[in-house]
């Protein structure tokens, strides 16, 4: 029997058009003798619309980009509402939820399909909370014991009543270098690098239109080493890339606008500083509790020394993007990643009920 897979894209967030490529690109992965595809778009008002089930490729994104018409409220998607209604329709199998940052990848949408009793591509809602609010997870990591810079963080209205108190606290903790972020965004919005008081000023300013919390991290030069992690119990490591920014830092139009970035795979590093990444993605992995697949970025210094920058829970997953070329050069073919990430959510909602 096929599998029914709910792609749910779009979203309200600054991500909506990647996630468009993305949905893309795994319809055209799927094996559609495999799958029944059933496309949810979310579009950028927040709106769910149910598109019709596609039963071969699709072109181009537009003809996903659904209107109006077939709105849909997320709770209709709830097995129990299928049963109850005994409609001839079978509930979804799995959805798979190929959205970024708030609204996504946050462990909003996750508690929703918890509720709904739906398996679920990738992270729960723990790891997604925890793995999108910065400071949080650097916490988390802290009381791990893994190696990462050292930052302080702020409220909004801290800051307000104490401006220079709080610059005071970051030259003294951190030091110039540092980099001001906002504490729950992705994609390189609203951070800045500060390397005195006034871009120091202006940096929290900016963060703080994006978040009520900022973080400020210690500035380190570093190469920038990423590694894929896939699994649930027992969680498997990708090979190692790099990725170089052409720019000062990887900010978000390296990311998505200037395709500058070069992306090298496996990165070129030493057997112990591959050795020491892979241990420490795995730890990080089980702290946050993750499951399905994470994405772990990591700063290797000059003296060999690797410091845990972030984890992504729904790392970019176009066929272009990091995480599936690093499984690639790993021995996962894209269709294949995408089939053991729907098994492995078949897997965890199995063990739950
Ligand atoms: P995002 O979640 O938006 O990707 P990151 O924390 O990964 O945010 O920061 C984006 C980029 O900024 C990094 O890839 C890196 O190039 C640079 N950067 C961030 N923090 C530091 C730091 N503490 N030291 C040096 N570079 C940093
Ligand atoms: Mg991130
Ligand atoms: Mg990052």
């Amino acid at each position: 029997m096929k599998t029914k897979l709910g792609l749910l894209y779009g979203g309200k967030s600054a991500e909506h058009k990647v996630s468009l490529q993305t949905a893309l690109a795994v319809i055209r992965a799927l094996d559609h003798e495999k799958f029944e595809i059933h496309p949810i778009y979310i579009n950028v008002e927040g709106q769910w619309i149910k598109g019709p089930q596609l039963t071969g490729p699709v072109e181009n994104v537009t003809a996903l980009e659904f209107s109006q018409g077939n709105q849909l409220s997320p709770l209709s998607l709830a097995p129990a509402l299928f049963q109850a209604e005994k409609q001839e329709q079978q509930p979804l199998d799995v959805i798979f939820p190929l959205l970024h940052g708030p609204n996504g990848e946050d462990g909003t949408v996750q508690g929703l399909l918890e509720l709904l009793n739906l398996p679920y591509v990738g992270n729960g809602v723990l790891a997604s909370a925890a793995g999108m609010d910065k400071v949080m997870m650097k916490n988390v990591f802290a009381q791990a014991g893994l190696s990462q810079v050292n930052y302080v963080a702020f409220i909004k209205s801290e800051w307000e009543m104490a401006k220079e108190a709080a610059y005071a606290e970051v030259e003294q903790v951190l030091g110039y270098p540092c980099f001001v972020k906002p504490a729950n965004l992705g994609s390189s919005v609203g951070i800045s690098k500060c390397t005195n008081r006034t871009e120091l000023d202006a940096a929290f300013g900016e963060a703080f239109q994006f978040d009520r919390k900022v973080i400020i991290e210690e500035g380190v030069v570093a190469r920038e080493i990423e590694v894929g992690v896939l699994g649930n119990d027992a969680p498997e490591c990708s090979v190692a890339g790099e990725i170089v920014p052409k720019k000062d830092f990887y900010d978000y139009k390296a990311k998505y606008e200037d395709g500058e970035t070069a992306l090298i795979i496996p990165a070129d590093i030493s057997v112990e500083d591959y050795g020491q990444i892979k241990e420490m993605a795995i730890r990080a992995f089980k702290a946050l509790d993750c499951s399905g697949l994470v994405r772990a970025d990591f700063f290797l210094t000059k003296d060999g020394k690797a410091l845990i920058n972030e984890v992504n829970t729904m790392p970019g997953f176009t066929p272009f993007s990091m995480f599936p070329l690093l499984w690639k050069h790993t021995g996962v073919e894209y269709p294949q990643l995408i089939e053991r990430l729907v098994n492995l959510a078949k897997e965890r909602h199995a063990e739950k009920q």
